[in-house]
């Protein structure tokens, strides 16, 4: 699967939007990005994630492991198309763990699936889950990559769309200062 293409299936299941937004961070972007929007569609999940599943075969892994929420639909996808169990780490207290009787052992190889990587800060907490019950971590991988290639972790990574946005504070956005009216996302429908 080609960049083009999987930008083409966000734009056309509305989960990649252009324009001028009011983030939830209150910040401000040309650009909105909502992966659940496509992965509610399960033949584009399953596409997506055997994309995603053929990039990073080569790490072998036993066992998919993901970040709830966001994390669950891709990584169940990519657990289908390499033919392993798909768990998912939860919140519990503010950290994340293992519930729902789920296990890992010393001889897994577990490959960490996220929606979205932005500061690699979920993927490497869940690394944390993996490592804490005795599994070996062999691979990340993510449908889009917001870092601009700045996360590194010391397993491959893999991405089907790298895709960073830029993000202005709203008195220095230039969209502002043309005067475009800002939106919110999901507040009325917008086309791209
Ligand atoms: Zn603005």
């Amino acid at each position: 699967m080609t960049r083009d293409e999987v930008l083409d299936l966000f734009r056309r299941s509305g989960a990649l939007l252009d324009g001028h937004f009011r983030l939830t961070s209150g910040l401000h972007s040309p650009g909105y990005l909502q992966c659940a929007l496509v992965l509610s569609q399960p033949d584009l999940a399953e596409r997506l994630g055997r994309a995603l599943a053929d990039r990073i075969r080569a790490v072998r892994a036993t066992v998919v492991l993901s970040p709830a929420i966001g994390g669950i639909v891709i990584g169940h996808e990519v657990g289908r198309a390499l033919g392993v169990r798909a768990l998912f780490a939860e919140r519990q207290d503010g950290r994340l763990v293992l519930r729902r009787g789920f296990m890992l052992s010393e001889r897994d190889r577990v490959l960490v699936v996220e929606d979205v990587l932005t500061t690699g800060g979920s993927t490497r907490e869940t690394m944390d889950v993996a490592k804490a019950a005795g599994a070996q971590v062999t691979g990340a991988a993510s449908i889009v990559n917001r870092s601009g290639g700045t996360v590194k972790f010391d397993v491959p990574l893999e991405s089907l769309l790298d895709y960073s946005l830029p993000t202005y504070e709203p008195e220095k956005c230039p969209l502002c200062a043309q005067g475009l009216p800002v939106v919110k996302p999901g507040s009325r429908q917008v086309t791209a």
